[in-house]
């Protein structure tokens, strides 16, 4: 099904990129063609930019910062209000472009979109709430004074497994800062980005504030990292891109926030509540068919409720229905690509070469094309693939383990540290691994950890810098002291 076809309002479907305020192609006419993950079918081609245009895009940024940033932040955020509002009113035919592009079930890729608007409304309201600081003075006759002011021109660079989300977490408190924005989304999946760019443009957000480009990631971030005039630079991606990027930063020494990539623990110890462990592993593992930086990597299940565990987790499992996401029967669509089904397949048969057990799925779905079957492993270990990096797939494998040390030392056994979870009733347990686990984020019988008010991100190779809450807002903001003498 074409996109034209199924979209009410069809100039919502933008093929074009965004500088200053203009749809426009590549300088040379080149495109880059975009398929739908379920079928491999074309559903369009995006402009293949490159350094030129991108440096036009930082250019328009540039002037548009002066009155941006002038504006009061009640003014931008009627602004970042009435964007959100658009994309409600728009909810159905954004949730198709997003399904089309990236594969994920329809009823999620309305979740991700209604989360990513939430990031307009709490950076309208707390851009309001940035104030600096009167300091007791240190020296008779001063005062010393903080202000927070907008560290200009913004880059996003945003990953295809949540094509819309990443956008309004990085455009939200960059515009509510006073930043102007250069936005590059993944290659795979640029539509949701230029939809959300059209509603931008709907409501009435100046021109260059926001500029979208699409194109060769190599070309477009080798010159957002060189340009003197960037900076600040909001990447999410593998890990691999973000050091790359980092180093390419370097020489202009930009600020940078870093979202990468992880490898969840997902710990039930034998106090937990077991239906409820399972419903929460359910979904932080087979969302998005796997593809999320924060989906569960690694079941470390206590000896006492292991085998309950694994089987309530296996019937579940087995009754997951996969499908087009277009269907309101799909519980889970494809996988993004082929690469990406190798791969996966790949992880699969190395767990099973060292020891571990398959009871559900581990094959290529009967659908074929991207498709996976939804897969349950035990036997997990520290020496296989889907213990020591990222699966990026339907793939649960499951460790036992007997002593609260012996899982946290299993947790912390990894470069990565973004997300992690823990289900279990003993509070001063949850207190303990709190303290323990290097980890950005712990979810406590509860897996859904993203939302604007609180502090999203890694450490260790997972990333730098935080999205959502104040501080998510001040990573796009520098701090001016005063000293005022002679007073
Ligand atoms: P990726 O690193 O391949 O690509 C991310 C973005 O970087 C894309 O827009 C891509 O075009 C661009 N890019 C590629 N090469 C570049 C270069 N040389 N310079 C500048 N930009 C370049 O990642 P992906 O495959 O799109 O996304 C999956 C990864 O993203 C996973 O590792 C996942 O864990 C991670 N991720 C992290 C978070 C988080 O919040 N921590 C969220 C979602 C995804």
């Amino acid at each position: 099904m074409s996109m034209l076809d199924i979209l009410s309002d069809k100039s919502l479907f933008r093929r074009q990129c965004l500088i200053n305020g203009q749809w426009c192609d590549a300088d040379d006419n080149s495109v880059l063609a975009v398929t739908n993950p379920a079928n491999e079918e074309p559903l369009g081609t995006v402009p293949k930019c490159g350094a030129a245009e991108t440096r036009r895009a930082v250019a328009a940024a540039s002037a548009a910062f002066p009155a941006w940033s002038a504006l009061t932040p009640l003014q931008r955020g009627a602004y970042l209000r009435a964007w959100e509002q658009a994309i409600k009113d728009n909810l159905e035919d954004l949730a198709k472009i997003l399904t089309l592009e990236e594969g994920k079930p329809l009823a999620e890729a309305r979740g991700e979109i209604l989360q990513g608007a939430s990031y307009f409304p709490w950076f309208a309201e707390e851009c309001r709430r940035v104030c600096g600081d009167v300091t007791p003075s240190f020296r008779p006759g001063t005062q010393a004074l903080t202000r927070h002011a907008p560290v200009g021109v913004a880059a996003a660079i945003t990953p295809w497994n949540f094509p819309f989300s990443m956008l309004p977490r990085k455009a939200a408190p960059a515009l509510a800062a006073g930043c102007t924005i250069v936005v590059k989304p993944a290659g795979r999946t640029p539509y949701s980005a230029l939809a959300l760019a059209e509603l931008g443009m709907r409501v009435g957000i100046p021109a260059g504030v926001i500029n979208v480009l699409t194109g060769d990631a190599a070309a477009i971030g080798g010159e957002i990292a060189v340009n003197p005039t960037v900076r600040k630079v909001s990447f999410t991606g593998s890990t691999e891109v973000g050091k790359q990027l980092a180093a390419d930063c370097a020489p202009t020494l930009k600020r940078m926030s870093l979202e990468l990539g992880g490898n969840a623990p997902f710990m039930v110890f034998d106090d937990a509540d077991l239906d409820k462990a399972l419903d929460l592993a359910m979904g932080s593992k087979f969302r998005n068919a796997g593809q999320t930086c924060i989906c569960a990597n690694r079941f470390l299940v206590q000896s006492g409720i292991h085998d309950r565990f694994v089987d309530g987790l296996a019937a579940r499992v087995k009754a997951l229905r996969v499908g087009n996401g277009l269907d309101p029967d799909t519980d889970m669509g494809p996988l993004i690509n082929a690469r990406a089904v190798e791969r996966v397949d790949a992880m699969v048969r190395d767990a099973e070469a060292k020891g571990a057990r398959l009871l559900v799925g581990g094959h290529r779905h009967a659908l074929g094309g991207n498709f996976y079957e939804p897969t349950l492993l035990t036997g997990l270990k520290p020496d296989m693939r889907v213990f020591q990096g990222e699966i990026f797939g339907p793939v649960a494998a499951v460790m036992p383990f007997v002593t609260e040390e012996e899982a946290v030392a299993l947790a912390n056994d990894t470069s990565y540290g973004l997300a992690s979870y823990v289900c279990t009733r003993d509070l001063a347990r949850t207190w303990r691994l709190f303290g323990a686990l290097q980890y950005g984020m712990v979810g406590v019988n509860d897996a859904t950890l993203a939302a604007a008010e609180t502090p999203f991100g890694g450490v260790k190779y997972s990333g730098l810098g935080r999205e959502g809450s104040s501080e998510g807002l001040l990573e796009y903001m520098e701090t001016h002291y005063m000293l005022l003498g002679g007073l």
